[in-house]
């Protein structure tokens, strides 16, 4: 059993057919790593914040979170690179794809492929991270199914330029982020990077387990996907899953009057 979140490119893939997934556990456990630093720090950075009043700093790291929730990982990873479910011009896709970087919720790739996965096997023993299967704790920290997935998944992202270099020097692309901000003012490593990553960690996990297991059912999907308000909240608008799960091909994925939507505002404004 490993975590599946980052993965390395590799291979001749004129030779393969099958893109073998292997996460290679010193790729792997840098990821965690940084996840973990991220969350101390966190945790540490709101504490201060709160003892010191530092509501200046509260700020920076909501802003943050919001352009890294919202754009980076909602818009950018989930609903563009992972189901296509609009076009964008090519330097927005390019902003896109470096806010989805800077999230450090994997590669582009490595987070395509295992996105593109689940929703195949949503809830089968072949999803990675099902709470039915791995229950719920281990679907919310990351403890999640290995999984062999083929290179069909991710052809497109794959054979994209920007998208490989930004994969192959993952660690780099966000570790500059990390110097620039530094050298700006070292609280906001705090504030504009920690807190707003571990933001976006926590909303991922809260679409994965309650998006699962908790509210109501619009749908009649063949998997537990359900639309709740609390995995909304959290994620900044992608707790409508149960929606999104029947309709994966479709950009906006609230649909009531109060299924709220914010990432659909962002999509409305950059679509061609
Ligand atoms: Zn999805
Ligand atoms: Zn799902």
């Amino acid at each position: 059993m490993y975590n599946i979140n980052y993965l390395k490119l590799h291979g001749d893939k004129n030779k393969m057919n099958t893109f073998i997934h292997r996460l290679r556990s010193d790729f792997n456990t840098q990821i965690k790593l940084v996840q973990l630093v991220n969350l101390i720090v966190s945790v540490a950075g709101l504490a201060y914040m709160f003892a010191t009043a530092s509501w200046g700093y509260g700020l920076i790291a909501l802003v943050t979170f919001l352009i890294f929730g919202i754009i980076g990982a909602n818009v950018g990873l989930h609903r563009y690179f992972s189901h296509r479910t609009f076009k964008v011009s090519r330097p927005v896709e390019i902003f896109l794809a470096v806010m989805g970087t800077l999230t450090t919720l994997g590669s582009i790739i490595s987070w395509v492929a295992i996105h593109r996965y689940h929703h195949q096997h949503a809830d089968t023993l072949e999803d990675p991270h099902s709470p039915r299967h791995i229950g719920w704790w281990k679907a919310y920290t990351y403890q999640w199914n290995r999984a062999n997935i083929s290179r069909k998944y991710i052809r497109d992202v794959a054979s994209d330029p920007v998208i490989t270099f930004l994969h192959r020097h993952f660690f780099k692309v966000v570790l500059t982020y990390v110097v620039v901000l530094a050298i700006i003012n070292p609280w906001l490593v705090v504030f504009a990077y920690c807190i707003p990553a571990t933001g976006c960690l926590n909303g991922v996990a809260a679409v994965t387990v309650i998006g699962h297991i908790h509210g109501y059912r619009t749908y009649e999907t063949s998997d537990t996907a359900r639309n709740s308000w609390i995995a909304t909240i959290f994620s900044l608008g992608e707790g409508w899953h149960n929606n999104h799960h029947a309709h994966g091909y479709k950009w906006k994925q609230g649909e009531k009057w109060w299924e709220i939507d914010p990432p659909s505002w962002v999509i409305r404004m950059i679509k061609q």
